[in-house]
C-alpha cells in the first residue's frame, strides 16, 4: 500500500534519524506492488471479510455496492475485474484469496478502512458535481476556427471527470465522448520521447523554460532549440525523437499504444478528418520546421517532414474526459496507472512532465495559472483540459470555447473553483488552503 505519513507522525524524527528527509518524501502516492505470498493473501482475505462483516456487508454484491460508493468499479479498473467474478452469497476468505491478486485484495481493504485516497468519496463528487453545474452556467469564449472540425464542435458541450490515485471515477456530463486531443496530447509526446531517448538526449534539443511568447511562435532559444516541449516547436522536436527509423503509421500507433496504457489500458483513436485538416493548413508548422531545420536544431538522421506528420496525427489522437483522468492519475501516481496497476512511465520523467506542464501548460496564462491554481494542466484548441494533483489524483475537462489565450473558459473555471473548494493548490501544504 501506500507509503503513509503515519510513520512520520507517530514515529517522529528518531524512527527516521538516518534520513533526514524522510517524512517530507513520504507520499502518498500507490506504486506497483509485488504480488504477495498466498499466507499474506489469506490474512487479508480474512481481514476484509471481518471488517465487511462488521459494516454489514455479507455477499459479493454488498461489497461490490460498498466499493462502487467509493468510486471503485470492476468496469471502471482492471484490477477488479475478478472481483465481479466473486461466486453469489456469503463472502468467504479462502474463495477471496484464491480468486482475487494481492493489488485486488489490498485496495478493497483500504476501501474498507476508509484509507483510500479520497475518504468520503461520496461527499467528494458531490462537491464536485456543484461546481460542474456552476462551471456549466458560465458562457463566453470562442470555438477555435483554424479547421472545420473544430468550428463545427458544440460550444455546449461539457465533460468532467475525475480519478484518484487508488482508481475512485466519477465523471460529469459528457465525459463519453471521445475528442481529439489537440496540445492536450503534448506531455505525452514528451514523455514517451523521454523513455525512448533519456534526459539528456530530449534536451539537447528541446529547452524547457517558458517561451513567453504564442504558442506557435516563430522563435527558437538562445541555443536554437524550442524554448519546451508544450509549445508546438518542442512538441515536433519530440515527435522527431520518437523512433525516428520506423514508418509513420507505426510511430503513431505506438504513441497510441503508450497514451491507451496511461489510460487505464483504454483505446485512444486518432480523428481522420482533423488529421487530413491540420495537414492541410499546416503553414505556421511548416514554417517552425524550417525554422528549426534551417538552425540544424533536429537530431542527425532526423526526417523533419515525418515528425511534423506523427505531430498532426498526434493532435488528433482522441479521448474522452474519463480516459484524460486516468492519464492525469498515472501522471499524480508518480507513472503508475492506478487502474491497471501497471507502471506505463518512469517515475523521474513524470516528474519532469509536470514541471514543464505546471511552468509551461496553459499557454500565456501559465505563470497566471501557476500563482492561482498551482497546479500541473494542460489544455488544447479542442477545449480539453487534463489537470493532475500530485500524489491524489486528476481531472479530464472538455468544453470547446476558448479564452483569448487558447484555454477553455469553463476549464478556467473549474480549475479556479477546485483550488478554492479543497487543499489541491501545490503549496496548500504549508498555508493550509
Ligand atoms: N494542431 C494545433 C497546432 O498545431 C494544436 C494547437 C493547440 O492545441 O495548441 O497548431
Amino acid at each position: 500500500t501506500g507509503q503513509g505519513s503515519d510513520a512520520c507522525h507517530s514515529g517522529g524524527m528518531t524512527s527516521h534519524a538516518h534520513d533526514p528527509f524522510a517524512c517530507f518524501l513520504a507520499r502518498p502516492a500507490r506504486y506497483e506492488q509485488d504480488e504477495a505470498t498466498p499466507d499474506v493473501r489469506t490474512a487479508i482475505a480474512e481481514a476484509i471479510c471481518e471488517r465487511a462483516g462488521n459494516q454489514g456487508c455479507r455477499t459479493a454484491t454488498d461489497l461490490l455496492a460498498v466499493l462502487e460508493r467509493a468510486g471503485l468499479t470492476a468496469a471502471g479498473m482492471s484490477r477488479l475485474t475478478a472481483l465481479s467474478d466473486l461466486p453469489a452469497g456469503d463472502l468467504d476468505s479462502a474463495t477471496m484469496a484464491a480468486q482475487l491478486g494481492s493489488d485486488a485484495l489490498e485496495l478493497v481493504q483500504q476501501a474498507l478502512d476508509g484509507h483510500l485516497a479520497v475518504s468520503n468519496f461520496e461527499n467528494f463528487s458531490s462537491r464536485l458535481a456543484n461546481i460542474f453545474a456552476y462551471a456549466r452556467d458560465v458562457t463566453g469564449g470562442a470555438l477555435a476556427d483554424y479547421i472545420p472540425e473544430l468550428a463545427k464542435q458544440d460550444p455546449s458541450a461539457f465533460g468532467l471527470a475525475v480519478c484518484t490515485i487508488d482508481g475512485q471515477q466519477a465523471a460529469f456530463g459528457e465525459a463519453d465522448t471521445a475528442f481529439c486531443q489537440q496540445s492536450a496530447i503534448k506531455p505525452l509526446i514528451y514523455a514517451l520521447a523521454m523513455g525512448l531517448n533519456g534526459e539528456n538526449q530530449v534536451h539537447r534539443h528541446v529547452g524547457r523554460e517558458p517561451s513567453g511568447r504564442r504558442f506557435n511562435e516563430l522563435a527558437l532559444d538562445p541555443d536554437n532549440r524550442p524554448h519546451n516541449p508544450m509549445i508546438n516547436s518542442g512538441a515536433i522536436m519530440c515527435s522527431a525523437m520518437i523512433r525516428p527509423g520506423l514508418p509513420v503509421a507505426d510511430r503513431a500507433s505506438l504513441l497510441q499504444r503508450f497514451v491507451g496504457s496511461a489510460a487505464g489500458g483504454s483505446k485512444v483513436g486518432i480523428d481522420q478528418a482533423v488529421y487530413e485538416s491540420e495537414r492541410g493548413t499546416a503553414k505556421r508548422n511548416l514554417a517552425l520546421v524550417k525554422l528549426m531545420d534551417e538552425h540544424d536544431a533536429f537530431p542527425e538522421g532526423v526526417d523533419p517532414a515525418a515528425a511534423l506528420d506523427l505531430y498532426f496525427r498526434a493532435c488528433a489522437m482522441t479521448m474522452d474526459c474519463r480516459q484524460m483522468a486516468v492519464v492525469a492519475a498515472t501522471l499524480a501516481n508518480g507513472g503508475v496507472c492506478p487502474t491497471t496497476g501497471h507502471r506505463v512511465i518512469d517515475s523521474r520523467i513524470v516528474r519532469n512532465t509536470l514541471s514543464l506542464m505546471l511552468s509551461c501548460g496553459m499557454y500565456d496564462y501559465s505563470g497566471e495559472y501557476a500563482f492561482t491554481v498551482g497546479l500541473p494542466a494542460k489544455s488544447g484548441v479542442s477545449g480539453g483540459l487534463m489537470i493532475v494533483v500530485p500524489g491524489l489524483g486528476g481531472f479530464g475537462l472538455w468544453s470547446p470555447p476558448l479564452d483569448r489565450q487558447g484555454n477553455p473558459v469553463r476549464g478556467i473555471e473549474v480549475s479556479r473553483l477546485l483550488v478554492e473548494s479543497f487543499p489541491f493548490h501545490l503549496f496548500a501544504g504549508v498555508t493550509g488552503s
